[in-house]
């Protein structure tokens, strides 16, 4: 594998802020995630690898680090049967255009993903998921390499210990990487339609087709949220907190309008974007930075924008929030410094 030094890694980012890694290298196979392993470790430097480099926000300077962007492709169906397809995919694959491969085949199960940015590999990670549906759901097996015990390791479903948008990959960010995901999707049977709003309203048929589940939440993204090609963001910018329901009864005397779904026994759900909204910060302008005009929880970079200013424009929502709420909002993006 070639490696490359003092390479710029803002480009390789959908929010385009970010310095140069101290080494680069692009991931082809499993067999480099070994090499670059051994090289890091010999170096004594952090591993990053970057996907879509849609989940991502990069510091300034130089990351004394190697950052690896993987690029392992191949899509292998293992198994098929009537009712089911076992499907192995190469992590650097486009996530969305493994979507439109299954939406094609009649493949059921991540229709409701589609549009996401982002790579396969990033999506046992973040444990993806939009409009009811989540990666755990399909992901049958993730083949990772352990850059701790320097050993290739496939965990079941059970092992990546997934829970809403987080896994054991997350939680241990930098001790595994990524090499294959194994999907198990449904065939023949009926068809979730997300109960969402917007989803129903924009289907012209009561009985949709995977294409047209597909077509309605493309649309409803497309209408929410900035294209990343052409707004540099990396998506939601915090993630829903999860309150008691004390807590909530709490704030909702205060704020009866509160918006709030179930989030299991006990716990409630708030979208952390209608806290930013109700704080009085959609469509905000921080500096180079600002609250997107059709949904305040994506901050684009309006450009040339540095980690500094994301940062300080994530700390002043965070303060409105909480002055207003009393909630803590959490990043949902990885930082790489
Ligand atoms: P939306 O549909 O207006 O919903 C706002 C929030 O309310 C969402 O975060 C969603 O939680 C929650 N919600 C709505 N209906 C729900 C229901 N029936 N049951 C439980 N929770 C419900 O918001 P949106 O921003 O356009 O998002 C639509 C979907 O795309 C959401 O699932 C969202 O997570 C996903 N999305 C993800 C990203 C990302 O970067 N990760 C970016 C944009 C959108 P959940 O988030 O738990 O679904």
């Amino acid at each position: 594998m070639n490696l490359e030094e003092n390479f710029s890694i803002k480009e390789l980012t959908t929010l385009k802020v970010g310095g140069e890694a101290r080494y680069f290298g692009v991931l082809r196979s499993a067999s480099d995630i070994e090499e670059a392993q051994a090289f890091a470790k010999q170096k004594r430097l952090p591993v990053f690898v970057l996907g879509g480099g849609s989940n991502v926000v990069a510091s300034s300077g130089t990351i004394d680090a190697l950052v690896l962007k993987n690029e392992i492709f191949g899509k292998e169906i293992l198994e098929e049967t009537e009712n089911s397809v076992l499907i192995k995919v190469g992590a650097g694959e486009d996530w969305d255009e493994f979507v439109a491969f299954c939406v094609e085949r009649g493949f059921i199960g991540v229709e409701a993903l589609s549009a996401i940015p982002g790579t396969v590999g990033g999506s046992p990670i973040q444990n993806i998921g939009a409009y009811g549906s989540e990666a755990s759901h399909v992901i049958d097996s993730v083949e990772v390499f352990d850059m701790e015990d320097s050993l290739l390791k496939i965990f079941s479903k059970e092992d990546c210990d997934f829970s809403y948008r987080d896994s054991v990959f997350k939680k241990n960010l930098g001790k595994f990487v990524v090499a294959n995901v194994t999907f198990r999707l449904s065939k023949n049977t009926d068809i979730n339609i997300p109960d969402y709003p917007g989803v129903k309203e924009n289907l012209n048929t009561e009985k949709p087709n995977l294409f047209d589940i597909r077509q309605t939440i493309i649309k409803i993204r497309g209408s929410k949220l900035p294209d990343p090609k052409v707004v540099p963001n990396v998506g939601s910018f915090f993630k829903n907190p999860i309150v008691s329901i004390e807590e909530f009864e709490k704030i909702k005397e205060e704020y009866p309008d509160i918006k709030n779904f179930s989030a299991g026994k006990g716990y409630i759900k708030i979208p952390a974007g209608w806290l930013i909204e109700a704080a009085g910060l959609k469509g905000s302008s921080f500096g180079k930075v600002g609250t997107y005009k059709n949904n305040a929880l994506v901050l684009v970079n309006e450009g040339d924008a540095t980690f500094e200013d994301i940062i300080e424009a994530q700390e002043k929502i965070k303060e409105a929030v909480k002055e207003k709420f009393g909630i803590e909002l959490e990043r949902e993006p990885i930082l790489i410094k």
